[in-house]
Formats: C-alpha cells, structure tokens, sequence
C-alpha cells in the first residue's frame, strides 16, 4: 500500500524529548493529523510528544515549500477535508517536511529551535475540535464474534446472517452526532421493552459501549464509480478510535431496517487520525479465513490486499467507575483486542461500500464494528462481556455491571507496533455517562 521511508526509520528521533519516551503515543514516527483550539480559534495541528505543531506557523514563517506547503494550506480554516481531498501524495509530502523539521539531525534545526515557541503548542493548553466535516458515516459489522455472540443472545437459530460471510454488512449512520473525544455522553431517552414486557419512553437501560476502529476517506470517488478494492488504501486518508454508544433497549425494541435511535444519540472518536502512512510499517496479511468459508466474489478480492489488507494493531477499553474514582482506584481494563479479529479489511468494506457506485467524500467515516475476538477478554462491549446480562461484569469489589451507569467512563486505546519499528498510538477516545435529561422541566 505504502512504501517504507525516511519518516519510518527506527533511528529517527526528534529534539523534542517527550516524543522520544518508549511509550510516547506520538514519536516522530507517527505525525497524526488533528484540530485543536487554543482560545484563539480552530487550526490544524499535528501531534508530537506532548505538543501540537501548529501548520499555519509553520506556513506564516516559511518553514513548508512546494506540495507540503499546498498540503497545510489546504488545512486552512481549522478542518482537514481540503487536505484529504488533495490524496495521499500531499499528506505524505507535509508528513516527510515535517518530519524533516522536526528530528534531531534537522537541516533547518538552528530555524525551528529558534521559531519553537511559535510552531509548538502544549497539548495540555488546548481542546481539541472534530478533525473534519464529517459528511457521512457509515458503520460496519465484521467481527464474527460479534455477530455470532448477538445472534445467540437473540436466540436466532442460525446466529450469523446469511450474506455475513459474503459481504462486509454495515449501516448508514448519522454523522451530526459525531463528538471529539471527552463529549459528555447523555443517557438518551427512547422507546423499549421494560422487564414486564410493556413499551415505554424513558431514560434507556442497557446502555453500552462499542470498541471500534474507524477509517477516514481521503480522496472520494465519483458518483456511479465504484473504487477498486486494488485502490481502496489511496482513498484512506487514516484511522481514529470509534466508541459507537449503542442503548440496547432501545435498538432491540427498533430495529428492523437497521440501527436507529439506538444509536444516534452518540458516537465518540479520537481527535487525532493517524495516517494511512505512518501505519505502513504495521500491515499484516489480510486476516485467514476460517477453512470452508467460501472465497470473496471478484470485486471483494485482490491480491494485495490478501498480503497487506491488515493492521498490526491491539485496542483495549477500560472502565472507570464513580466508586473507583472514589477510591482513588485507575481505570480498569474491560477488553483487551486486536484488529486483526474483523472478518473484512478496511480495503473490503471500502470496495463494498462503494461497490454499488455510491460516493464517498473526504471527511466520510468508516467505522468496523465492534472488534470483539473468540477469547473472552476480547469481547469489546458490555453486552457480551456479560452474556447479555447473565454474568455480570466485577468492577470493583462490591461492585457489579450488566450495562454502563451514570457517572461510569470509558477510554478505548491503542496501539500499532511491530519488532524493530518505533510503535505508534492513537491517543484516548474518551466519554463519560450523564443523566437523562430531565424532560420535564421545559426547553433543552
Ligand atoms: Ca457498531
């Protein structure tokens, strides 16, 4: 998909000494882009250690020329979608100067040490935005064990939809109720079964998390033309964390057509998106196919992407609890995963999505689905770590969960590494439960 480079070597450090810590998310190996807001308005920045360079400074003192130059300018206006429109050869072009300015062994070090107050901004001073107009999301389905566990708690007497094995299944989701990172997530009110059978409209139980990786589009494609899945990785602008809140209540009692209400209350991501770029060092072949399945049709296959279509990538999710905090107790780890449990590639769901000629436009999102894998500390939300309820989960020594409470926080994570190569991280997908709002008293 990716040719290694000069900004993936193991050797490269950068002058800034928090983006050379071994367990630094952001060495110089990574370059996430992101938005961020310092009171001063929204900029595009990317993330280095604990600071944020910021792209305009870089163009305002004539540290960027030729494509990088037109890359960050694309980034004008505090949202990322003219620099994914541009395709992969600008990103990476501005990835490569930046790089170049940023490591110890800079040409332009006498420059930028000088200018570094101006070019970096602490991460810790500012909040960060939505990288971009997201346009259109979309969800997938494609962790079999998912699936399979769901089907079960359904009691469906095959619990893996038919076309599972044929097709990345997935939904149209709603992109308005995108958040950054550290949104509160509100407690929805909706429609649902109660346990004495009857419909009612409340505050939801059952409310849940769903771990998730999500790809950005860069580059889109033309109505009525489909993408190739052989060309599917140039349309990936890059990937953030996806924690798809889902109130079961109200998505068991809804759904026919799909997702609804369940769902669109919220979804959080991760506000940095590590490129298609910075990930080449990790791709792993496609996930196997279990033995018997049958074969992809031909627009669902392609060599490369059998030899490169995943990602060396672990995620886990944890849970910290209004007791927890209380006791001065951490978060608590819930589901260790990794992405390679997805039945499909991103190329795949790209391929298929697109497969019908529907357009995607820089900005869309691309959510996996739930990544849960066959152990049972991979199952990657509540429901299932639970059994649908039948085992509840211990989070503390009196302290039991069948669904997420008021007050409760997840942070989903991760991280891509591989022997040899300086492993990258996508930062925390952060939210915490709020109470319904109380509807009563008027105008929200
Ligand atoms: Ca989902």
């Amino acid at each position: 998909m990716v040719q290694l480079n000069a900004t993936h070597d193991p050797a490269r450090r950068s002058w800034l000494d928090s983006a050379n810590q071994a367990d630094a998310e952001f060495p110089i190996q990574n370059l996430p882009f992101g938005v961020f807001n310092d009171g001063a308005g929204q900029r595009a920045g990317v993330a280095i250690g604990d600071q944020i360079v910021d792209l305009a400074a870089l163009l305002e003192l004539g540290l960027l020329d030729g494509i990088a130059a037109e890359a960050a300018r694309a980034c004008a206006g505090g949202r990322l979608n003219g620099l994914m429109a541009l395709g992969p050869r600008h990103a990476s072009a501005l990835r490569a100067a930046l790089s170049d300015l940023l490591r110890s062994d800079s040409p332009q070090l006498g420059q930028v040490l000088a200018q570094c107050e101006r070019i970096l901004v602490p991460m810790a001073q500012v909040s960060m935005a939505l990288p971009c107009e997201i346009g259109d999301y979309s969800d997938f389905l494609t962790s079999l064990h998912h699936t399979e566990r769901h089907g079960r708690y359904k009691g469906l007497a095959d619990p893996l939809p038919p076309a599972f094995k044929s097709l990345p299944i997935a939904y149209h989701g709603r992109a308005s109720s995108i958040c950054v990172s550290g949104a509160p997530v509100v407690r929805p009110h909706g429609q649902y079964k109660n346990k004495a059978g009857e419909v009612e409209y409340g505050p939801a139980p059952m409310l849940d998390f769903e771990l998730e990786l999500a790809a950005f589009v860069g580059r889109g494609n033309q109505l009525g033309r489909p993408i190739p899945l052989g060309l599917a990785g140039e349309h990936i602008f890059g990937y953030c964390l996806l924690n798809d809140w889902s109130a079961k209540s109200i998505q068991w009692w809804e759904q026919v057509l799909g997702p609804f209400l369940g769902k669109s209350f919220v979804s959080s991501i991760s506000p940095w998106i590590v490129t298609q770029e910075a990930l080449a060092p990790f791709r792993l072949p496609s996930p196997p196919r279990p033995a018997g399945d049958p074969a992809p049709l031909p627009h669902l296959a392609d060599a490369r992407d059998q030899a490169e279509g995943g990602i060396d990538i672990d995620l886990e999710a944890l849970l910290s609890t209004p007791a927890r905090r209380a006791a001065g107790e951490g978060p608590l780890r819930i589901t260790k995963t990794h992405l390679q449990n997805l039945y499909w590639t991103f190329g795949q769901m790209m391929a298929h999505h697109t497969s019908n000629g529907c357009n995607l436009r820089p900005g869309d999102l691309i959510g996996s689905g739930t990544i849960s894998g066959a152990d049972d500390s991979a199952r990657a939300c509540i429901t299932e770590l639970t059994n649908a309820g039948k085992d509840p989960l211990k989070v503390g020594p009196e302290e039991f969960r069948t669904a997420l409470e008021d007050g409760d926080e997840i942070m989903l994570r991760a991280r891509a590494s591989r022997d040899g190569m300086v492993s990258i991280g996508f930062g925390e997908c952060i939210g915490r439960i709020e109470p319904a709002y109380d509807l009563s008293a008027g105008s929200r």
